[in-house]
């Protein structure tokens, strides 16, 4: 009996003709995240990895989307004698005064269907342990797993991040500042297949190092989901003194946005990324209305995802916490929006104002200069801490 974890793809199972490559692309993103030493084993139901450090690796899992449950399980022939030591052995592992047996024969070859082997297993750990049947709240659920080459036996499950496996949805990028609110929504895009690149818009001298510092940080935190991502930055300095200097200040934001989308969108297709995201939501500030958002989103032919959009803050908060970000995210260090922002910046731009006003500007210009200088930031993986 050799003792293994073993991983259900939950969600994927109702993914069809995209399903080979869902598992695929699955496997590749856990031996990318797992650092310990594994044995993969891919199959149409099931991915089995073996290992000498099982906490480890689990708590490594715990960073992999598209991994819907863990078991820690034995596998043994499809044998019935085997079976039953198996068992015996993972009651004696176990606490508890009651149990179930759930089979699920999965290999119409074993000649004992489900329901026999439950009660034929059933009846045996009777006679063999103090436990009794409770069949509907067992302190104790086996599960007997009975596939073509091996039979698979366990009971405790631990939750995996759920989602699908990042990279299966495509690319995008991801607006990352130094708040709250985006590394959230990078979390929650990356939850849904998506893999990222991030790109942070400082302006030295008026943003520091340190405000940059964080957003590394930040972006090291994300990497733990998605081992390829990467930091890009780009010098904003000029075209947010640009604006200041040009713009009545209440349009300042409206149009910065318009500036950050516009840069965005160009970068992410030298990426392969088809949509932008941030972490703005209905509401949070003056930029975020309904009339804030659709002048932003007029300045880019592409799709802006925005996870957050009908969260409030306190659920935002929640999720940052769980992550890991939140802690980074509250230092005090001032992020390039805060610089120049107006007390009263307009909650309602207008459209035509904003033509008028982006007339004053070399907009082309500048956004082609700012392109130019985008540079990648160096993000390490850091060891995975135990959960
Ligand atoms: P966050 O929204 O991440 O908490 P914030 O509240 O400081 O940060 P907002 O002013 O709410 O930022 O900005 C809305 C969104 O615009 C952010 O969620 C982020 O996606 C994007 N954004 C703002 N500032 C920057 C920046 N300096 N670099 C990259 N993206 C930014
Ligand atoms: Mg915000």
């Amino acid at each position: 009996m050799t003792k293994m974890i073993l991983i259900k793809y939950g969600e994927l199972s109702t993914k069809g003709d995209n399903r080979h490559i869902f598992i695929s692309v699955l496997k590749e993103n856990i031996e990318k995240v797992v650092q310990t030493e594994i044995d993969i084993l891919k199959k149409h139901d099931r991915i089995y990895i073996k290992t000498e450090n099982i906490a480890d690796t689990i708590a490594d899992l715990k960073k992999v989307f598209g991994i819907h449950k863990m078991a820690l399980c034995y596998q043994v022939a499809n044998e019935e004698e085997a079976i039953k030591k198996t068992v015996l052995k993972l009651i004696s592992e176990a606490s508890g005064k009651t149990f179930k047996i759930v089979t699920k024969r999965a290999n119409k070859n074993f000649p004992t269907n489900s329901q026999m082997m439950n009660h034929l297993i059933g009846g045996h750990v009777l006679k063999n342990s103090i436990l009794q049947v409770d069949i509907k709240k067992p302190d104790i659920k086996i599960t007997i797993e009975i596939r073509d080459e091996f039979t698979y036996v366990y009971h405790e499950e631990i939750k995996g991040l759920g989602g699908f496996p990042v990279g299966v949805g495509g690319r995008g990028l991801l607006l990352l500042s130094g708040g709250i609110d985006s590394p959230v929504a990078g979390y929650l895009t990356m939850k849904r297949g998506i893999a990222l690149d991030c790109l942070y818009f400082e302006s030295p001298p008026h943003t520091s190092e340190r405000a940059k510092n964080k957003v590394i940080r930040l972006a090291q935190v994300l990497k733990k989901y998605d081992c390829d991502l990467n930091l890009y930055v780009v010098n904003f300095t000029a075209i947010q003194e640009k604006i200041y200097q040009t713009l009545p200040l209440n349009y300042n934001i409206t149009i910065m946005r318009r500036f950050m989308v516009a840069i965005a969108e160009e970068f992410a297709l030298t990426k392969a990324a088809k949509i932008l995201i941030t972490g703005e939501s209905i509401g949070q500030v003056a930029s975020q209305t309904l009339e804030s958002l659709a002048v932003i989103d007029e300045k880019t032919k592409m799709p802006i995802i925005r996870p957050l959009v009908c969260y409030d803050k306190s659920e935002i908060i929640t999720l940052a916490k769980n992550i890991g970000t939140y802690d980074i995210s509250i230092e005090p260090y001032q992020d390039c929006c805060t610089v120049f922002i107006a007390k009263h910046p307009v909650i309602r731009p207008s459209l035509k104002t904003v033509y008028e006003y982006e007339a004053k500007l070399p907009f082309t210009e500048l956004k082609k200069a700012a392109l130019e200088q985008i540079k990648k930031e160096n993000i390490k993986k850091e060891k995975h801490e135990l959960l």
